[in-house]
């Protein structure tokens, strides 16, 4: 989920890129070259099992002449799969003379975390989704970030990123955007959220925004479209389905594959304020008292939290501090203090 646990390193200033050393990433693909390319971004990575070796992050450019540039990414954690599965299949299946542009494909952005099948990178614990705008003489993460930052994001005129609710959250199937500042940057977000047709389509917030891709692009006055398609650490047929189905709209939607969009009735959901989310103020044993999806009153129970240390304690009591549908839940059967045990999202008519 973008929205979690923001840890950031340092304290140190950042520096103007202009100032940056040049990133030690190596591209093996031209993104001028018409065609299709299957190719690695090329991060040294000098350790134990390999003095002179390399991260190979996998990357694949489809281009046909000039037009947009859409830049499509999954595996921005490593433990979440609905991304990876529609951008390898698309990277193998799109014909380049089906494109108008550019697609540029990274179906597995933060690639150590994805191979560890974690959500942070077994390297150097980085979080890709919270490492932005990155460092080209930090860690693996931080120099990966930097290069997205630097060198593809800048080439796009639509930025879309895969997300699920990895290991510890699951979602009911949604595309979304931000709301914004820039209220026409907004609308176009929305617009391609729209196309996408998931079930369900999400105005969205975050709980702490700093260092995030999402932030990143949109900060560059980006079209920023994200995803929670599900979660638990792995994959639905469904949540598949609607990746790979949504994806190929919001290209056609873009203009960038012709045809026309497929569409799909969409409920479009609101996270109106921070009373949404709710956290675990102990450890314990949860049990969900509402299924995704389900309706919810304000200040019905979403979910109990055992104390399982020993008995006759009563149980902790997780509330709805708004109404709405139950979109999203702390998947394990344990938590502990401060996870996020529920989201709650407003149904927009
Ligand atoms: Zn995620």
């Amino acid at each position: 989920m973008p929205g979690q646990c923001a840890a950031q390193a340092g304290g140190e200033e950042l520096k103007p890129t202009s100032d940056l050393r040049p990133s030690p990433v190596s591209p093996s693909v031209d993104f001028d070259r018409d065609g299709a390319q299957h190719g690695f971004l090329r991060l040294p990575y000098s350790r134990d099992d390999s003095a002179w070796g390399s991260v190979m992050i996998p990357i694949c450019v489809l281009r046909n002449g000039k037009g947009p540039t859409a830049l499509l990414t999954g595996g921005n954690h490593g433990d979440e799969y609905e991304g990876p599965l529609a951008l390898y299949d698309l990277a193998r299946t799109l014909d380049p003379a089906q494109v108008s542009g550019t697609v540029i494909i990274v179906p597995a952005m933060n690639y150590p975390a994805f191979r560890a099948g974690t959500r942070t990178s077994p390297i150097d614990k980085g979080n890709m989704n919270r490492s932005f705008p990155g460092r080209p003489d930090g860690t693996v993460t931080e120099k990966i970030a930097d290069y997205f930052q630097r060198e593809l994001l800048p080439r796009a005129d639509i930025v879309f990123d895969f997300h699920s609710g990895g290991k510890t959250l699951d979602f009911v199937p949604f595309c979304a955007a931000h709301t914004l500042p820039n209220k026409a940057l907004e609308q176009r977000a929305f617009a391609a959220v729209e196309a996408f047709a998931a079930p369900f389509s999400m105005r969205m917030i975050e709980i702490d925004a700093v260092g995030m891709y999402d932030t990143a692009a949109e900060d560059m006055g980006k079209v920023f479209v994200t995803t929670e398609l599900g979660g638990g650490g792995t994959s639905r047929a469904e949540t598949v389905r609607i990746a790979r189905r949504g994806m190929l709209n919001v290209l056609r939607h873009a203009g960038i594959v012709a045809g026309a969009v497929e569409k799909t009735p969409t409920q479009w959901l609101d996270m109106p304020s921070g009373d949404c989310f709710a956290f675990a103020e102990e450890d314990g044993m949860v049990e969900t008292m509402v299924d995704l999806g389900e309706p919810v009153d304000k200040g019905a129970v979403l979910a109990r939290i055992h104390s399982t240390g020993r008995t006759g304690i009563a149980p902790q009591e997780i509330r709805a501090k708004m109404s709405g549908m139950l979109a999203a839940r702390h998947f394990p059967g344990l938590v502990k203090a401060g996870d996020c045990v529920s989201v709650v999202a407003a149904l927009v008519d």
